[in-house]
């Protein structure tokens, strides 16, 4: 091995094996490259199979892909068993801390060997907590990656004090229901203006014992272990956690919108290399040329969102109903019970102005000037790369840290509006129609496009976020090298 790559550090990503987790901390690892840094992306077996089946071209010298498996048991036929996020979070905990120290054994005797470079630092998701176990059993240094919003990390180091405090687990199902969920929540410094319901959705739990409850609560006792945690945001959007955050943390960073950093940032032979699972369908943009600048509704439920078949209809009339063109995603397992139709009659309905894909290149899709408006579940990903687009959003949260950045978008940014849980077709017309045409609509997108600039002020030379990457660069992983 010669000089160079002896020098070179080496950074080993570990995201959490979801769609969305995945594409964030890839984003990182890009820029990481960029800086000239040797990259160990770690997937399970699973997903890195589905990854290898989704693309054409996977090689580049210096970026380096290895696996872990999942543990957990493959399902008949083509089904995804780690859409089931619960088993999955069960078989991380008690899994994935042998095979991923094995990994890291592995690393270094490749380094010892002279094959690559010794390892620097790991790069942890947040819900990755065997990761900075075997970190430490490796005497490496551990960044925590929050791929969520701010407040969700925060919340994350409160279960404990909701518990403590009997405000969760709920007494019984009706909780869910009966306004208790509107309750604000006072027990949480930073937090202002949250209710119960606005939580990561673990709260909703009437399960004293119940496995996700644990999870987060053992992911955040590690937060205190890293050597710096880096967030998938910029100040401005959540100063008020933020702030409580920089307290409790000396070295926290946020360092996003990483959409906004890749975009801003030349990519030469990186612009190839994606971390989709699903095969893209490009025919989506080029429909998208067709159109009018700033008239077509993206709809996409990202990654896990599942609807039933009511649910769909739902949403496939108040579409048609509204009048406005549509390009909607529909990923094969979008909806419960694996197949549906959507009728004859809706079809010839639509037919001049919708288009439906499975799988879409999103932040193009996003960026392309004849988007108006975007109909989501509200993952932070698509949340923020709507922002890193001046989108503004209709909100169908579905679990986890949905609800919360749906009430950021609603009521703290105001670049959005909600649609009920219980979606009606009439309700999403007129939402529609509010949002893109309207005055509401109006504003939202004033406010979505200044966010965005914020955003780019961010992540260029000179902004917060880009300084704050320098400096944990500087501080955290190079500091052994
Ligand atoms: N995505 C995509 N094409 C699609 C659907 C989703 O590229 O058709 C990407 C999207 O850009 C985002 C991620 O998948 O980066 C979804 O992550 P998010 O946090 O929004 O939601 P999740 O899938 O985790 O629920």
């Amino acid at each position: 091995m010669g000089n160079l790559a002896e020098t070179k550090p080496h950074a080993v990503l570990v995201p959490f094996p979801s769609q969305g987790h995945i594409n964030a901390l890839f984003q990182l690892a890009k820029l990481l490259y960029l800086r000239g840094f040797h990259i160990t992306f770690v997937n399970t077996e699973y997903n890195h199979k589905r990854w290898l089946k989704s693309r054409d071209s996977n090689s580049l010298d210096g970026f380096n892909f290895e696996t872990i498996p999942d543990g957990l048991t493959p399902l008949e036929g083509n089904g995804d068993v780690t859409q089931d996020v619960v088993s999955l979070c069960q078989s991380i905990r008690k899994n994935f801390l042998h095979p991923f120290g094995e990994l890291l054994t592995k690393l270094h005797d490749s380094a010892v060997a002279g094959v690559t470079p010794p390892v620097t630092c790991l790069v942890s998701d947040c819900f990755m907590p065997f990761a900075i176990q075997a970190a430490e059993e490796h005497a490496l240094p551990t960044i925590i990656f929050n791929p969520c919003n701010a407040c969700t990390f925060l919340t994350s180091l409160h279960i404990r004090t909701l518990l403590e405090k009997g405000l969760i687990p709920l007494k019984d199902e009706s909780y869910l229901t009966n306004g208790y969920l509107d309750n604000k929540v006072d027990c949480i410094p930073g937090l202002k203006n949250f209710r119960l319901k606005d939580l990561l959705d673990v709260v909703r739990t009437t399960d004293p014992n119940d496995s996700q409850v644990e999870f987060v609560i053992e992911a955040a006792d590690t937060f205190h272990r890293a050597s710096a945690i880096v967030f998938n945001t910029y100040n401005e959007l959540e100063s008020d956690v933020m702030n409580e955050l920089y307290s409790m943390f000396p070295s926290l960073y946020t360092i996003g919108p990483l959409s906004s950093f890749l975009n801003q940032t030349p990519q030469n032979n990186l612009e190839s290399l994606g971390s989709n699972l699903w095969k893209e369908d490009t025919k989506c943009l080029k429909w998208l040329e067709s159109r009018e600048p700033r008239s077509v509704v993206y709809v996409n439920f990202g990654s896990i969102t599942v609807m039933n078949p009511d649910q769909l209809l739902e949403f496939a009339w108040g579409l048609a109903n509204s009048m406005k063109p549509f390009l909607w995603i529909i990923r094969p397992d979008l909806v419960i019970g694996g197949s549906f139709i959507l009728s004859s009659m809706f079809e010839n309905e639509i037919s001049d102005r919708g288009l439906i894909a499975s799988w879409c290149p999103q932040e193009k899709v996003l960026n392309h000037p004849s988007i108006g408006g975007f109909l989501t579940h509200c993952g932070w990903n698509s949340t923020i790369e709507s922002i890193c687009a001046g989108v503004p959003m209709l909100c169908w949260p579905f679990f986890a840290d949905q609800p919360t950045n749906s009430r950021y978008i609603c009521n703290e940014w105001e670049i959005g509006m909600e649609i009920d849980t219980n979606v009606k077709r009439e309700e999403v017309e007129k939402l529609i129609n509010e949002l893109m045409v309207g005055e509401k609509g109006k504003k939202m997108r004033q406010k979505a496009i200044e966010l965005k600039k914020k955003a780019e002020e961010n992540t260029s030379p000179g902004g917060c976020s880009y300084m704050n990457l320098d400096k944990v660069i500087k501080d955290v992983f190079i500091k052994r090298v």
